[in-house]
């Protein structure tokens, strides 16, 4: 595993353009950017990463947004409907419950979609325009179709979406079909739409926006960047650890890659890299497997179940650079229930915040790991929540209180009140 927060600035190769490169994390070969279409290495199929020629300080940016990153980015500007810049909240009787010093919630569900997708898809439909393709492709529990839907049809582009038939929450199939996309109906799970869209790319019918995409982990690296700006502005320091839910660990790894790059300018004194900490569905938790078996690989799950559909994956493709994000921040892995999981949506709904169910896991399992001790009560928190309460509006309605049937008149609802 060659990734390490260790790592010094590597040296640009001949073909570095624009500024930045790409790179195998497994071999090191080097290529161009946007010279031809590639997701993995021509060598040997590893993932790869974009590098930069100059890593920008935190003290450089300026703007709002994604793009208020764009030094830290592959290219200036991108696809954009205004994504990133979303609400930390606090959170001070959750905070007080679940007794830490302090807790607060990235709220990513507020993207102009609903979902921190938008993040990399306003930097991966960029760079698919600067490729010069004109279809675009991706396999989604749900909301990398939505986000692909808008950012696709924004810049012009026709998108085609592969999801697992009966397994997508209803909000999700909406915005991909009323943004235009062409929706693909699989009768099969999230893990197998990957493989034949991963087909369908290779045989250049489309350009593959899903995570393995290594453009659009850059947008995701964003998040990071606004959760540490934040803490640094409201604590004097940045937190402690940040919670995640995970499916294919494409936003594991984007803020493993933040840490990397801020160490390297010397931002982020490695003993202040927070702890990266995964959340998995107890029915989908390879991820979990993996890093409590101290194993280099994670094992493929065929068969995986929860209510969190977001996260129902059970292949992580962002396994080899999630890894060792996790370990090498002193992080670590842990699996939830679906009902503890509904648990969390209502807590952060009681704190006026609405999620989907895999957004609720990394509280969910914050209280696990805080009951566990592995969590102490002096740690600054940040809880990243993914995704919007109305991207699932039926398990909202499931987990919320049933509407009450009353007389079409004032003494009736009064009679009702008062029962
Ligand atoms: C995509 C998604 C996830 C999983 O993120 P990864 O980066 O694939 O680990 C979690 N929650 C929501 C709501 C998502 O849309
Ligand atoms: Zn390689």
């Amino acid at each position: 595993m060659s990734l390490s927060l260790a790592a010094e600035q590597p040296a640009p190769p001949v073909d570095a353009e624009d500024g930045a490169w790409l790179e195998c994390i497994e071999c090191g070969e080097t290529f161009a950017p946007f010279a031809d279409i590639r997701y993995t290495c021509d060598e040997c199929d590893g993932l790869l990463e974009v590098r930069y020629v100059d890593l920008p300080s935190l003290d450089d940016f300026e703007g709002r947004g994604v793009w208020r990153y764009a030094d830290a980015l592959p290219l200036d500007s991108g696809v954009t409907t205004q994504e990133g810049a979303t609400p930390l909240y606090e959170v001070p009787r959750l905070e007080n419950d679940v007794g830490v010093e302090a807790l607060r919630i990235k709220h990513e569900g507020m993207n102009p979609t609903g979902s921190f997708k938008d993040r990399g898809m306003t930097v991966g439909v960029a760079v698919a325009k600067e490729l010069g393709v004109d279809r675009l492709a991706c396999a989604s529990t749900g909301n990398t179709s939505a986000a692909l839907a808008a950012y696709g049809s924004r810049g012009g582009m026709e998108t085609l979406v592969l999801l697992p038939a009966g397994k997508v929450a209803a909000g999700k199939i909406a915005q991909a079909s009323l943004h235009g996309a062409r929706i693909l109906e699989v009768d099969g799970n999230f893990d197998s739409c990957l493989d034949i869209v991963q087909e369908l790319a290779a045989r250049g019918e489309a350009y593959l926006l899903n995570s393995l995409n290594p453009f659009r982990l850059e947008g995701q690296k964003t998040i990071g960047l606004e959760i540490l700006e934040a803490f640094r502005d409201d604590y004097g320091a940045f937190p402690d650890r940040i919670v995640l839910p995970v499916g294919n660990a494409g936003n594991t790894s984007a803020l493993y890659k933040a840490f990397r790059e801020l160490v390297q300018v010397g931002d982020l004194p490695l003993e202040d890299v927070p702890k990266l900490t995964g959340v998995q569905a107890a029915g989908a938790a390879p991820m979990v497997e993996a890093i409590e078996n101290d194993a280099d690989e994670v094992r493929r799950w065929d068969d995986v179940e929860t209510r969190a559909t977001a996260i129902r994956i059970g292949n992580p493709v962002n396994a080899p650079k999630a890894l060792p994000g996790i370990r090498e921040t002193d992080g670590t892995a842990v699996a939830v229930s679906d009902e503890e999981i509904t648990d969390a949506q209502r807590d952060l709904a009681e704190e006026g915040i609405g999620v989907e169910p895999a957004s609720a896991a990394s509280i969910a399992g914050l209280r696990k790991l805080r009951a566990d001790g592995v969590v102490t009560d002096d740690e600054r928190v940040a809880c990243l929540t993914t995704g919007h309460l109305l991207k699932d509006p039926d398990a909202a309605a499931a987990a919320g209180s049933d509407p009450q049937p009353v007389p079409n008149d004032t003494e009736g609802v009064l009679e009702h009140l008062h029962e």
